[in-house]
């Protein structure tokens, strides 16, 4: 399984490739999960990225071909099926990737997108929370309390492009450059498409029904 996970900020891509990870046996490469590592570690890397990061604006696509480049070889060296969550952000890139599976003699199996409308991908990023631990996210408490982690315990942050006016450029950025990616995908024939509201559990059912129907294993 090659598969892009496509949907704006908030809208459960990186929840839902936690529980395709685990049920299909595949990786999980989240561009966002390693640029956030990169600047918790200090590189070079993480230098470079953090002032687009911090304001909602996206890294250079040089910069994240080739980090793309070197994983997904990476992957087809182990024969490890992979899934991406937060890359292609625009259409170079995905025309980038296309490129590269080409070099590489392997096909993508499909551009799955997520569909959260608007208002409601604004509600939920203001109110998501992160785990410093394992990076799952969860919802702030309705009453304020402190929550945990709810798959490891750990302890929450909220994320600085998670606060309002940055949340505001990163739709503004997510509509501008990446959802041209739909059309993009949709003319190559690989776009297929679930209705993301609803809680998490059931839109990993609509991913998995669709699963089966394409006999994709
Ligand atoms: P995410 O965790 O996917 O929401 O990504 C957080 C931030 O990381 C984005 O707002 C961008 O600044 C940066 N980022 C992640 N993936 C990419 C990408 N494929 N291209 C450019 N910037 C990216």
């Amino acid at each position: 399984m090659r598969l892009v996970l496509l949907g704006g900020p908030g809208s459960g891509k990186g929840t839902q490739a936690d529980v395709l990870k685990k049920k299909y046996n595949v990786a999980k490469l989240s561009t966002g999960d390693l640029l956030r590592g990169e600047i918790s570690n200090n590189t070079k890397l993480g230098k470079q990225a953090k002032s687009y990061m911090d304001n909602g604006e996206l890294v250079p696509d040089s910069v994240m071909i080739s980090i793309l480049d070197k994983k997904t070889t990476e992957f087809e060296e182990k024969k490890q099926g992979y899934i991406l969550d937060g890359f292609p952000r625009t259409v170079p890139q995905a025309e980038a990737l296309l490129e590269m599976l080409k070099k590489q003699g392997v096909t993508l199996t499909m551009a799955l997108l997520i569909d959260v409308p608007k208002h409601e991908l604004v509600r939920r990023l203001s109110s998501r929370w992160t785990c410093k631990n394992c990076s799952a996210t969860t919802f702030k408490d309705p009453d304020g309390n402190s929550v945990v982690c709810p798959q490891c315990g750990g302890e929450l942050y909220q994320r600085d492009d998670d606060k309002r006016e940055t949340i505001l450029n990163r739709m503004k950025v997510y509509k501008k450059n990446t959802q041209p990616l739909i059309a993009f995908f949709e003319e190559k024939g690989l776009l297929e498409e679930v209705n993301g509201f609803g809680s998490f559990e059931e839109i990993s059912g609509r991913i998995i029904n669709l699963f089966n129907e394409k006999d994709i294993k």
